[in-house]
């Protein structure tokens, strides 16, 4: 949610402070209601605005794919002024949000948008999305240890779904195992390792529904084509 003059002069109304003007006046409606104070704050995507009796300009619907690197935050902004993933962002003129978050350890991907219908979409294990992490793990994962992964195992906040899970690599010290779960828990790949005694010391999103990382640099992202728009939706 953004204050409405805010989103006014971003559409080409006016400045900010004119469209200030414009909003005491009367002349302003959101949503069929004539807004006169200044506080009133909208979501560019969904409200409709009114200026004048003329529709502003919807902001326009994008979409990014983001290979978010190690150490930093999926967040807007942060008090203690550490990296944000919209740092990355800035000469966008719209304004995207994360859908999802990924750790400030764990790298991969992740997508922006202003889309709230997709972000919601996206977001609800209903939808079954696949997400593809591969955890590099402390120790060897014997079968009954990955049988638990797959099966679902118990954490503070409740059993997890089943996953589907894959040694990648086996090693006495560390050892590679691919995880493909719906739900989006907080630390959920991590907490699950942890509980069946395989901290994880490396964790990557290396896929999301059929998008994949390739092509791509940490860093760096891409928007996604109209086509793969519709495939996820
Ligand atoms: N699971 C985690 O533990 N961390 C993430 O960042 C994503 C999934």
């Amino acid at each position: 949610m953004e204050r409405l003059q805010k989103v006014m002069a971003r559409a080409g109304v006016a400045s900010r402070r004119q469209c200030e003007a414009l909003i005491q006046a009367g002349l302003v409606k959101v949503n069929g209601q004539v807004v006169t104070e200044l506080g009133v704050k909208v979501d560019p995507a969904k409200d409709r605005i009114d200026v004048r009796g003329k529709r502003i300009e919807a902001e326009k619907k994008r979409t990014f794919l983001f290979y978010k690197p190690k150490n930093v935050i999926t967040s807007m902004a942060d008090p203690r002024g550490r990296r944000v993933v919209a740092d990355y962002f800035r000469e966008i003129p719209e304004r995207v949000y994360p859908v999802g978050r990924l750790d400030y350890d764990t790298e991969g991907l992740l997508l922006l948008t202003n889309d709230g219908d997709l972000a919601n979409r996206l977001a609800h294990p209903r939808y079954e999305v696949d997400k593809v992490y591969v955890a590099t793990v402390r120790g060897k994962p014997d079968p009954a240890s990955l049988e638990r992964l797959e099966k679902g195992v118990k954490l503070e906040d409740g059993w997890t779904a089943p996953a589907r899970v894959r040694l990648l690599q086996a090693g006495e010290k560390r050892s590679k195992i691919e995880l493909i779960i719906h739900e989006g828990r907080n630390r959920q790949v991590r907490r699950m390792c942890e509980a069946v005694g395989h901290p994880v010391l490396h964790l990557i999103r290396t896929r999301l529904a059929f998008l994949t990382l390739d092509g791509i640099k940490p860093g760096g992202y891409r928007e996604l084509t109209p086509g793969e728009i519709q495939r996820l939706k």
